[in-house]
């Protein structure tokens, strides 16, 4: 079955999966590896393709969606602040941009904000922050970390993969063993601006973090005067359980970064600034879209509902409910299953992708980190039933591998 044919002005949109695919795969840059599957339509924690065929999404738009496909408190606003004005750059103010920037200050008690519309752009200014505000320029990240895949970013990001191709990168980065206070206390110099730490490293695995280390992250910056640098761009937002994952701890980040579902699925990031920094320097950064306003109206609808709907407490119960559950499957091929709220990793003791693949089948998408870990990042408005129908796709299709 195909869709009914639409058009945009004089041009015409494919309808059906192999029109879409073939289209994308004659024009698209090449540098993605996609699934075979044509992605239409939208809601909640669902998704169709173009032929109808239904979906239970974990992939969450790469855990973009925490409020869901199309939430109608987002959709809503988008509309309403597409018909007043659809762009204003910063060095103009604005309506939405200034009561985004304030909820984002008092959401994470920091001081100022600095709005990027990608992940890789919130940590980029972020570095660009930690050294002007330091006059520093090291930077240290850890071992299976993931930033990002601009230059900055990309120097920061662990994996040598992403990496190598692109040698040089900046220089002074360097990693150490994630969990590993004692080796960070070695790295840390007089010149080291800023620590960068994921709170559940995501890409890499799925691996949350120790409260001493991340905690005594904090200590060693406070007292070696280099900043702290938490990357939130896939914790945030209620996914672990708290609004922000850094709230698990006792920590107050220097430098927040954020993005992915700050804007319930538009294109949006931001960088937040403790109150103890001042505020930056002027012209030593700025962005052409950066705080866009279809792209605040976006994110305060989804702050608001994140809010109102207590989703990260529903990411905390179901986390722990679906972590039990995954936990109760008695396959010879799970290593083990960790996770933080709807954060959540199955580390097998194989490749990860025929499995995937065979998730697929079942009408399930989620998603791999690294090559042996199966990850979970569903919209957090996803029900109990849905999970549930998650768990035994999993343990059918890890039974029958
Ligand atoms: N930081 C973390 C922790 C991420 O997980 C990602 C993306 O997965 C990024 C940064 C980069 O974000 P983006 O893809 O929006 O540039």
């Amino acid at each position: 079955m195909s869709g009914t044919s639409v058009s945009i002005g004089n041009i015409i949109i494919p309808s059906d999966s192999e029109a879409i695919m073939t289209l994308e795969g004659q024009y698209s840059s090449g540098v993605y590896g996609k699934r075979p599957l044509a992605i239409v339509r939208g809601k909640g924690a669902r998704l169709w393709d173009a032929e109808g065929k239904e979906y239970i999404d974990c992939v969450g738009g790469h855990g973009v969606v925490n409020v869901g496909h199309c939430n109608p408190a987002v959709v809503q606003a988008i509309t309403q602040q597409a018909q007043t004005l659809l762009t204003c750059p910063e060095m103009l103010h604005n309506n939405v941009r200034a009561a985004l920037q304030a909820k984002l200050c008092q959401l994470a008690n920091m001081g100022r904000v600095f709005l990027t519309n990608s992940g890789t752009e919130s940590v980029e200014a972020a570095f660009k922050f930690a050294r002007i505000l330091t006059g520093r320029t090291e930077i240290i990240a850890c071992m299976r970390a993931f930033h990002g895949r601009t230059m900055g970013s990309l120097s920061a990001t662990w994996n040598k993969k992403y990496r190598e191709p692109f040698m040089p990168l900046i220089p002074h980065i360097s990693h150490v063993p994630f969990n590993n206070l004692e080796k960070l206390d070695q790295a840390i110099s007089d010149q080291t601006a800023a620590i960068i730490l994921e709170i559940v490293q995501g890409e890499g695995g799925v691996h949350p973090v120790d409260a001493d280390f991340i905690e005594g992250a904090q200590r060693l910056c406070r007292e070696r005067g280099a900043l702290l640098i938490i990357d939130e761009v896939q914790t945030g937002f209620g996914r672990t359980g708290k609004m922000f994952a850094y709230q698990h701890y006792n920590i107050e980040p220097d430098l927040l970064c954020l993005a992915k579902s700050i804007a319930g699925g538009i294109p949006m990031g931001a960088v937040l600034i403790n109150n103890r920094l001042g505020p930056i320097q002027s012209q030593t950064h700025g962005s052409t879209f950066g705080g866009n306003p279809i792209a605040c109206a976006a994110a305060l609808a989804t702050i608001d509902y994140i809010e109102t709907n207590h989703l990260d407490t529903r990411a905390a119960e179901l986390g722990e409910w679906f972590v039990g559950r995954l936990r109760r499957i008695e396959s010879e091929q799970i290593r083990v299953v960790r996770g933080k709220g709807l954060m959540v990793g199955i580390e097998l003791k194989q490749k990860v992708t025929p499995y995937l693949q065979a998730l697929m089948g079942e009408n399930i998408l989620a998603l791999p980190a690294g090559l042996t870990v199966m990850r979970f990042l569903p919209p957090l408005v996803i029900s109990k039933e849905e999970l549930e129908q998650v768990a035994q796709a999993v343990e059918k299709v890890l039974l029958v591998k």
